[in-house]
């Protein structure tokens, strides 16, 4: 399918998890994509899987918490595609801390990765973005609901939301729209890490769709905000989680 036929789009964090699953499926929509990550490697054999399926990808290593590493993707995406219509701010971290334990470094750190990260590349790609183009944010359940802890990361995410709204009124009058997604679990390395037979069989007893959410859910969220179908839409939250936060 073509529906991004000739878009150019960034995605952070898509050495793995839902930021390839949704590098992959931009792709698929024949969308050039900029794989992004903090792991290089991962980043260029994401890159590489789309180049084998025929479609246009470089990879990009980027710390989406280093101001000059933020500039740098932005500008040699320009450089190599000649604009930027898409950006998909997906790269987070959710370290899980009691609050009672929790350094000021663990607090900097998630809201560095996961907030301030989306103000620099925001910033840094609306100032060359044209009309139509698209911020798409990947937030969370947790910016809704309470998951002990995991305090500094439903910060971050709730700010996102807040961010989201505000940047979406600012960026209005340029016909940029800006949303973002709330997962609830998806499934993913650095999901995996964190939770055993035990807890994932909790974890599909909240939800009423009964499983747990893929990559591609999510990418599939992402490719209609992302497209014009959605031109009318911007400073929205889209929760995508089965059915988890309804009840
Ligand atoms: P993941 O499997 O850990 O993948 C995240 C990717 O981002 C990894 O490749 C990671 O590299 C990279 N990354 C970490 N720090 C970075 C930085 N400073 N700059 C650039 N890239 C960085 O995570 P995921 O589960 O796919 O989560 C992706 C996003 O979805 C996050 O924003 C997360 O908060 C959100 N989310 C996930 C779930 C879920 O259940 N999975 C639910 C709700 C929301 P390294 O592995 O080298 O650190």
């Amino acid at each position: 399918m073509d529906r991004l036929k000739n878009k150019v789009a960034i995605v952070t964090g898509a050495g793995q998890g839902i930021g390839r699953g949704i590098a992959l499926r931009l792709a698929e929509e024949s969308c050039f994509v900029v794989v992004s990550d903090i792991d290089e490697a991962n980043a260029q054999k994401v890159a590489d899987e789309i180049k084998q399926s025929g479609k246009k990808s470089i990879a990009i290593k980027c710390d989406v918490s280093k101001k000059m590493e933020v500039d740098n993707l932005i500008d040699k995406t320009v450089e190599n595609f000649g604009a930027l219509d898409i950006l998909v701010n997906n790269a987070g971290i959710f370290p899980y801390k009691p609050f009672l334990e929790m350094a000021e470094e663990d607090w900097d750190k998630v809201l560095s990765v996961n907030l301030k990260s989306v103000f620099l590349s925001s910033q840094a790609a609306a100032k060359i973005m044209k009309e139509g183009s698209k911020i798409v944010d990947i937030s969370s359940i947790a910016s809704l609901v309470a998951f002990p802890q995991l305090a500094h990361y439903c910060a971050s995410k709730g700010g996102m939301n807040g961010f989201v709204r505000a940047l979406a009124v600012e960026l209005a009058p340029k016909k940029i729209n800006v949303n973002a997604i709330a997962p609830g679990a998806i499934n993913t390395p650095g999901a995996g890490q964190s939770s055993d037979e035990g807890i994932k069989k909790q974890t599909i007893s909240m939800i009423p769709l009964g499983r747990i959410g893929e990559p591609e859910d999510i990418a599939n969220a992402v490719l209609f905000l992302a497209s014009d179908e959605a031109s009318y839409i911007t400073g929205q939250i889209l929760t995508v989680d089965g059915g988890w936060t309804i009840k």
